[in-house]
């Protein structure tokens, strides 16, 4: 038997019991006559002791030789700490070792075992196995395996069945580029691999599974972009006969069950905004709720002062900082810098100080009167004390930069509590979006959303005022799922391709099987899909969603482990039919 106990379970009330542990040498303090090793596992840490002359000797001779990471095996009795380490769960005791066995050796690792480890990102990518070894990833990836176990027990108990899609497909039209697999067996044809399982979960429905749900991979060949994974996990979830409402109630349902099962908070009913709500008052459709700063429409409101830059604007808005008039010239220089780097983009930014003894101090004073500040300032309850920032421009531009300063804003004056859950549903998004370079529409969630029913008689002359039946699930800011009900009418079907300016013989030959499908008795359905890495990220408290993958891809898509991408050889590429031409490849 390699172990009795864990290396995390072992305390006074164990004193005196003789026992065996397997794991790894994390520490190893030698201090000449007497020598400490941390051994650890999954579990814990547990600290044993050897000493000269009251060890056994072949296990004194023994001891001398391990390292860091070497695999051992050790039986012996446990004692009562000298020092204790309150910090242990195992900290009241030690094993005074009997038998000591190397299992294994090891190499010296390329950084600590620790959660603050010395290695950095790079290098922890290539022995991601021992990255893996750390307590904070064995933390996340635990957590994740819990979160998942949850969102099952809760699918089955809403009579949901997982049921399996293929991986070895054709396109599926989420919107980014598939990943393709030539095939062997017929020269000059590919596979897709899915970017969602989305036609699949529909012909479930069509197939009569009502409730069908799956956590499964995704794959989508996109640009390389901070913390984005090739290959990403969904929980993807269909149901038959629903409403909106329906699945608004069962999904919310399913984030609270998730929420309050691993963190013991039981989240209130999830506020609802609208699509062009959010915009005007968050400049984003995943505004973080955790704090308020809402964004104040101006445009009306602080015109007509000779200022151009504000009366040439097709608009301006504001954003009252509460209680921080005080702040000062080197600080507003900072958040005007700030505003102007190009993810935000801005020209410049105004602002204006209700300062506490009641005067007025912006930046355009030379146009603006105190009597003027004093209209304006009421009008939009803005109170003494309180500073303003105002940007101007284009409608979406402003409100989209009036966004992202809102979330800065928040984080310069520590304004969100890391540890609170804000979740929303964002609904009644437009149906299409139009994409300036193509000229054409896309469709905005895809195109098997289906329109409000109010809307429909607009495919023809006016798809730009299309609303979908679509909604996203937005937790602290972060897009956590997004969904909508279908489409389940062929000529409705038909209607939404050829507004995306798909050719009929396109239509036939990308979407032939699902409009054929809707043909026979195709139910009302609709469904959602969360993003399971990001909820784990957002549980786990990190910000990236590679320290919740045990093998994830770095921000080139690469793994540094597998060194993959790779070439394949010669015999391969011709038993694939495949040219290869370098010209295309990023590293060059
Ligand atoms: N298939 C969609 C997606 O991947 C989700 C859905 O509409 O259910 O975003």
């Amino acid at each position: 038997m390699y172990r009795t106990h864990t290396c995390g379970e072992l305390n006074a009330k164990q004193i005196g019991q003789t026992v065996t542990l397997s794991g790894w040498a994390q520490t190893i303090r030698n201090k000449g006559k007497m020598i400490w090793v941390d051994l650890r596992d999954r579990y814990g840490i547990t600290q044993l002791v050897f000493e000269e002359g009251k060890t056994n000797a072949c296990v004194w001779e023994n001891v001398k030789k391990i390292g860091r990471e070497f695999v051992v095996q050790v039986s012996g009795k446990v004692i009562e700490r000298y020092t204790k380490n309150p910090n242990l769960p195992t900290g009241e005791i030690e094993i005074q070792v009997e038998t000591l066995t190397i299992l294994n050796a090891s190499d010296i690792p390329p950084f600590t075992i620790e959660d603050n480890t010395d290695g950095g990102e790079e290098l922890r990518a290539k022995y991601r196995y021992l990255d893996l070894r750390r307590p904070v990833m064995q933390k996340n990836i635990y957590l994740r395996h819990r979160v998942t176990k949850l969102v099952r027990d809760y699918m089955d108990g809403q009579q949901f069945a997982e049921i399996e899609t293929p991986y070895l497909i054709k396109s599926t039209p989420e919107g980014a580029r598939d990943f393709v697999v030539p095939s062997r067996l017929h020269a000059g044809n590919f596979y897709a691999l899915p970017q969602s399982p989305q036609t699949f979960k529909q012909l479930l429905m069509i197939g009569g599974y009502d409730r069908y749900f799956q956590i499964v991979k995704c794959f989508r060949d996109e640009d390389f972009r901070a913390d984005r994974q090739p290959e990403f996990t969904q929980i993807d979830c269909e149901m038959s006969f629903v409403e909106q409402e329906d699945i608004l109630q069962m999904f919310e349902g399913l984030m609270q069950f998730v929420i309050k099962e691993v963190t013991g908070k039981q989240l209130d009913k999830f506020p609802r905004i609208p699509f062009e709500k959010a915009m005007a008052i968050y400049g984003t459709d995943k505004p973080d709720l955790r704090f308020d700063l809402p964004i104040t429409d101006l445009t009306e409101i602080i015109k007509g002062r000779n200022f151009n830059v504000f009366d040439s604007a097709e608009y301006i808005g504001g954003i009252i900082v509460p209680g921080q008039a005080e702040i000062s010239r080197k600080i507003i220089d900072g958040l005007t810098d700030y505003v102007k780097t190009p993810q935000v983009g801005a020209k410049g930014m105004v602002y204006l100080k209700y300062n506490g003894d009641g005067s007025f101090k912006s930046s355009i004073d030379k146009f603006y009167s105190p009597e003027d500040w004093q209209k304006i300032s009421s009008q939009i309850g803005m109170n003494s004390g309180d500073i303003l920032f105002i940007l101007s421009g284009n409608r979406t531009e402003t409100l989209t930069a009036l966004g992202r300063l809102r979330i800065h804003l928040a984080e310069h004056f520590a304004l969100i509590n890391e540890n609170d859950f804000a979740p929303l549903w964002v609904t009644d998004f437009p149906l299409y979006e139009w994409d300036e370079e193509a000229q054409r529409y896309n469709a905005m969630h895809h195109p098997f959303t289906a329109p409000k029913a109010e809307d429909v008689g607009l495919f023809e002359t006016n798809p730009a005022a299309m609303h979908a039946n679509a909604y996203d699930m937005v937790l602290n800011g972060m897009e956590i799922g997004g969904g909508s009900i279908r489409i389940h009418d062929a000529e409705v079907q038909k209607k939404m391709f050829r507004t995306l300016n798909l050719a009929e013989d396109e239509i036939n030959e990308k979407f032939g099987f699902i409009i054929n499908a809707f043909k026979y008795g195709a139910p009302p359905h609709g469904g959602i899909a969360f993003g399971l890495d990001r909820i784990v990220a957002i549980l786990a408290g990190t910000s990236y969603i590679r320290d919740v993958i045990a093998f994830p891809k770095n921000n080139a898509g690469r793994d540094l482990m597998l060194d993959s991408p790779s070439e394949i050889s010669k015999e391969q590429l011709d038993e694939l039919s495949l040219v290869i031409k370098k010209e295309n490849s990023v590293e060059k």
